[in-house]
């Protein structure tokens, strides 16, 4: 298999209220262990690891009208959950949207990485993740993403997620086995 140009992950959205708060759900908590295989796979490989994590002002975050709290800046609820506690060589980006990249750090990092193919996993495959595909996309980078470390609320919305990806930005999915064999 061919490897990655210079991959980075991105976890996107995998908190507290993602998983087992506010918003939690089975499918999100379905893909903690496989998210963390890949996750330590990466960091032996000396693939960056990228946390993009939701981190929303109280009150005037418009997200928070359509799904209610969540993820709020400084509560429990924003913190990365405990099996995926981020290393000292990963790096957290916070974001007040659905897109890791609208107004944050992320692209200008990744090119400080020298990254050229984002790895997608996460939360959720047909919003957050879409979102932050859409701005990687137009933004130069190759797409891919990790189908046993994503997932949405319904399996529906999981399928669906990854076929727009692939229809849009050409963006394959492939199992953890794939894609460290391409690190
Ligand atoms: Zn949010």
């Amino acid at each position: 298999m061919e490897k990655l140009n210079k991959p980075a992950i991105l976890v996107v959205d995998m908190l507290n209220d993602f998983v087992t708060g506010a918003i939690g759900c089975d499918r999100a908590r379905a893909i903690v262990p496989a998210t963390a295989r890949l996750l330590d796979a990466a960091r032996e490989k000396g693939v960056p690891v990228v946390y993009c994590n939701d981190a929303h002002r109280p009150g005037i975050d418009r997200e928070l009208q359509i799904w209610g709290d969540h993820a709020i800046i400084g509560t429990p609820g924003a913190e990365v959950i405990p099996e995926l506690t981020p290393k000292a060589c990963d790096y957290v980006v916070p974001k007040r949207r659905y897109s890791g990249f609208f107004q944050t750090e992320l692209d200008i990092l990744l090119k400080e990485l020298g990254v050229h193919t984002v790895v997608i996993a996460g939360l959720h495959t047909h919003m957050c993740c879409r979102h932050t595909s859409a701005d990687a996309y137009c933004l130069g980078y190759d797409v891919v993403v990790a189908k046993e470390a994503t997932n949405s609320f319904t399996e529906e919305d999981y399928q669906g997620g990854l076929a727009y990806l692939k229809t849009c930005y050409g963006a394959d999915a492939y199992t953890n086995d794939e894609l460290v064999a391409m690190f």
